[in-house]
């Protein structure tokens, strides 16, 4: 199921994490990338999957920014001539607080890249996956998506948000060859879970809390994107696919 040869596969937020681990594995079955990130860095991710022998392309891309997701579908296409797949993953976590302290500005913040950056990617990524004759996107939500912890209401906003948009989109397209499905990770270790996995006494919290005793590699949340973008889920289609260890089975 996991040939992706010649296969034109979009990924936001991929200097490090789970996207640069998923632009590898795509890269390492043949796909040609197209890969969006705010961040320069992103564009080593590029060149690592050039060095697999695939085509690959980066381009600066704030998701929050019409014109920038705009410039990255447009890259796709007058590089790739379309589009096959979409993993709609940049996104932000800040600093844990209670509600009533959590300022306008970063709230709206987080809705923009976390929840905007969603619904801007698939706006245009959609014209061009109908164009190509369809496709799979896959949007990263959260178990912070599908419940909440304290101090977590932005993040849980946008995340629950991005799991509303993927399944209301789902039904948009569903008689038109595009699955749209939302993954759900939980601990994952990434640039973003570094502050707390490295700090003993937080990690061992979050172990303790965890049914598996362990965070994931981002290689094993790749390796599900990948599946969810296969011809192994031609029947997933709207859901919130989550890959949490059994954290939220309890
Ligand atoms: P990460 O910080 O390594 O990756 C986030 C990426 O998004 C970075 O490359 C960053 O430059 C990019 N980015 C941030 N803002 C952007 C913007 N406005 N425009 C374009 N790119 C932007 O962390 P990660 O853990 O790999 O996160 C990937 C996704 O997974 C995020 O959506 C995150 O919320 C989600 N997630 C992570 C975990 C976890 O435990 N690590 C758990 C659940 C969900």
């Amino acid at each position: 199921y996991m040939d992706f040869d010649g296969k034109v596969v979009l990924i936001t937020g991929a200097t490090a994490g789970i996207g640069r681990a998923t632009a590898l594995a795509f890269a390492k079955r043949g796909a040609r990338l197209v890969i969006g990130d705010m961040a320069e860095a992103a564009e080593e991710t590029a060149a690592a999957c050039r060095d697999l022998g695939t085509e690959a392309v980066y381009l600066k891309t704030n998701v929050s920014e019409t014109a920038d997701v705009q410039a990255l579908v447009n890259l796709a296409d007058s590089r790739f001539n379309g589009l096959d797949v979409a993993f709609n993953n940049a996104g932000i976590l800040p600093a844990t607080k209670p509600l009533a302290d959590v300022t306008e500005a970063e709230f709206d913040r987080i809705l923009a890249v976390d929840l905007r950056g969603v619904f801007l990617s698939m706006k245009y990524e959609i014209p061009l996956m109908l164009r190509s004759g369809g496709g799979a996107i896959i949007n990263t939500s959260s178990v912070a998506g599908v419940v909440a912890d304290p101090g977590m209401a932005p993040y849980a906003a946008a995340k629950h948000g991005v799991a509303g948009l993927t399944r209301a989109a789902a039904l948009d397209y569903a008689t038109q060859n595009i699955r749209i499905n939302a993954l759900a990770p939980g601990l994952i270790e990434t640039p973003m879970t570094q502050r707390w996995l490295a700090d003993p006494e937080i990690s061992a919290s979050l172990m303790a809390n965890s049914p598996m005793k362990r965070a994931a590699k981002p290689e094993e949340i790749a390796a599900t994107v990948l599946l969810l973008a296969s011809p192994g889920a031609t029947f997933v289609n709207g859901a919130v696919f989550v890959a949490d260890g059994g954290q939220t089975a309890h």
